[in-house]
């Protein structure tokens, strides 16, 4: 299992990857924390997002299963695959959704 503290992947202002061979990685995390947080907040979300594995070179199909543990983490697990893994540090980045009150509420 990965656990990764998003904020060490992130540049000195935490609005994006803090190198260029960390951007696929950085922007599947944030879809995983744009989701998780929306979902907790009842906002609107559409399906849950792909999985990012490869396995056997081939584009593993699932949709990832996404909860938060009891410690406020942000938990994956890809239900083909198996893949998963836990999120910390997410807290208030720009992917946090959660503090959104309704007057900012923006539905896509
Ligand atoms: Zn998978």
């Amino acid at each position: 299992m990965w656990v990764i503290d998003i904020r060490h992947w992130l540049n000195d202002e935490q609005t994006g990857p803090g190198a260029p061979q960390l951007k696929s990685k950085v922007a599947k995390l944030a879809e995983i924390i744009t989701y998780a947080t929306a979902r907790d907040s009842d906002l609107v979300t559409g399906d849950p997002p792909k999985c990012w594995r490869r396995p056997n070179r081939k584009p593993c199909t699932g949709r990832l299963n996404i909860h938060f543990t009891e410690d406020d983490r942000i938990y994956w697990i890809c239900p083909i695959c198996d893949d998963d893994g836990i999120i910390d540090g997410w807290h208030g980045l720009i992917w946090d959704i959660s503090d959104y009150n309704d007057e900012d509420r923006v539905v896509h």
